[in-house]
């Protein structure tokens, strides 16, 4: 298999970047398969000034419907490559092989929602006191920087290229250090589908390193970040000295509620994989469980029966559903989060364990009743790990599901659909889903509430979120 290796500036690969070399691990092997140049920043410069250029000289000005075709051209390249870019995604952060090819056929997704979008999306007209006639238009911003992590490489880069570059912008993106290729096989695959030089710059690189002049170059108009909290706080201090826009998709700590009258079977199958997918690094991981006291027993038997039926193992292989965790570091990462709940005795009744001789894999671990102060209860993990807790009242369980300072998703599971509604209007989240564990579409918002972020992705919402509001005002 070939790899890209080299940052994708101006329509091409460069193979002047000036920054060390990142090797990339297979997490599932521990073993070295690939090494990508990362940027410095002369290389920052050149990206961010072509794609000022490309947003001056072209792309802003070219009319919506060939924007919208080149659009449907990358989604219909994007599919005929799903196999090759989900290899790449599953070699680089260890996904099952399965869970990479959805995510690749959800990015073409992304982009046929929005090159579809781009003849839906305009301004109002305005019936204005003193008359005449008023009307606003959307217009782009110009060079948007898209910071991505590691968890779903492919998927959230193209949540926020595709709907950015709808909008007519341009954009640079960053993918995490350790997760780059499909991101740059993205830059390649755009410029065959005709999407001119310059407007998708892909700059593979340390956010350490490079994010501080990424928010900060003054040719940057916008920031759209996922990440963690804590670098997400970071960023927006900084974009504040520019006045820049940012939207941030962070941290989650999402609750799983179940009352006694839902469906406890479907309740306690789906539920293990709502937290153990994608080996718990994902920021909508139903990471607390609530479950009304009269069904808990019944409860956590099913959901440890439904976890220990998982199949753990290696990510090439077809009917893996839970693979290694990205890295050593993150591996360290969850077992500092056992070694707390061990110190405080509490019951680890599943896993609790690395997996396997070889790779960063980590045993499904169920914890039961932890104090609601504990950090395994209060913190993301972000690892395969859970904990479940059993309650009377239903206003308590709400103040301890909003007693967070995250607010990202959530399920709640009920027949009863006036308190599912009722749940749902209290619990402070951005995403919900009731008997489900659905959290992402791509024609709705995606986004959370208090330190789980600001502003939205997907649906018409993140199209707003990358232009401006202009009004134009014409006297009679
Ligand atoms: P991270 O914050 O460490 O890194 C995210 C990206 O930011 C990477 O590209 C990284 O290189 C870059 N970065 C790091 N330091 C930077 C800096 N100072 N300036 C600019 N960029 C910098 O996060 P991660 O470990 O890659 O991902 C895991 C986190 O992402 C979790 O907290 C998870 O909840 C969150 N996440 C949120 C969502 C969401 O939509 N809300 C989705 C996926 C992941």
């Amino acid at each position: 298999m070939s790899y890209p290796s080299e940052p994708f500036i101006n329509g091409r690969y460069t193979s002047s970047a000036t920054g060390q070399p990142t090797n990339l691990i297979n997490p599932a092997t521990e073993e070295v398969f690939a090494s990508v140049s990362s940027v410095q920043a002369k290389d920052v410069d050149e990206a961010i000034e072509g794609a000022d250029r490309a947003f001056r000289q072209s792309w802003r000005d070219i009319p919506p419907g060939r924007r919208a075709e080149i659009l449907f051209n990358i989604a219909k390249i994007l599919r005929a490559n799903v196999e090759s870019i989900a290899q790449l995604e599953s070699r680089c952060v260890g996904k099952p092989i399965a869970d990479a090819r959805d995510e690749v056929a959800l990015g073409a997704r992304v982009f046929e929602f929005y090159a579809g979008a781009v003849s839906k999306f305009g301004g109002q007209t305005l019936p204005v006191s003193r008359g005449g006639f008023d009307f606003t238009l959307r217009q782009p911003m110009g060079v948007v920087a898209a910071i991505v992590p590691w968890n779903f490489p492919f998927p959230i880069a193209c949540w926020k290229v595709a709907p950015a570059l709808a909008a007519g912008n341009t954009v640079v993106l960053k993918p995490a250090s350790i997760s780059p290729l499909s991101a740059l096989l993205l830059g390649q695959l755009s410029v065959e589908a005709g999407l001119p030089a310059g407007v998708l710059q892909v700059l593979p690189g340390s956010g350490r390193e490079i994010g501080n002049q990424l928010v900060l170059h003054p040719m940057v108009r916008k920031i759209s970040f996922t990440g963690s909290t804590e670098v997400g706080r970071g960023i927006m201090e900084l974009a504040a000295r520019g006045l820049k826009r940012v939207s941030l998709e962070l941290g989650g700590k999402s609750p799983n509620i179940v009352f006694a009258d839902a469906d406890i079977e479907q309740a306690a199958t789906n539920s293990p994989m709502s937290v153990f997918g994608n080996t718990g690094q994902d920021c909508c991981a139903r990471s607390r469980v609530l479950v009304e006291r009269k069904v808990m027993d019944c409860f956590v038997e099913k959901f440890i029966a439904a976890t220990k039926k998982l199949i753990i193992g290696d990510p090439a292989s077809e009917a893996t559903q839970i693979g290694p965790l990205v890295s050593a570091g993150q591996r360290a990462v969850v077992e500092d989060f056992m070694a707390s709940a061990r110190s405080q005795k509490r019951s680890i009744v599943s896993g609790g364990q690395r997996w396997g001789s070889k790779g960063y894999f980590f045993e499904p671990t169920i914890i039961l009743e932890p104090e609601i102060t504990d950090r395994v209860w209060r913190e993301e993990i972000f690892g395969p790990v859970v904990c479940i807790r059993a309650f009377d009242d239903e206003s308590e369980m709400i103040e301890e599901v909003n007693d967070s300072p995250y607010g990202l998703s959530g399920s709640i599971w009920t027949h009863d659909i006036r308190r599912a509604l009722r749940v749902a209007r209290r619990v402070e989240s951005g995403v919900l889903s009731i008997n489900s564990h659905s959290s992402v579409h791509v024609e709705a918002p995606f986004g959370g509430f208090k330190q789980s972020g600001l502003g939205r992705d997907l649906g018409m919402a993140a199209m707003e979120g990358y232009t401006e509001l202009k009004n134009i005002y014409i006297a009679d």
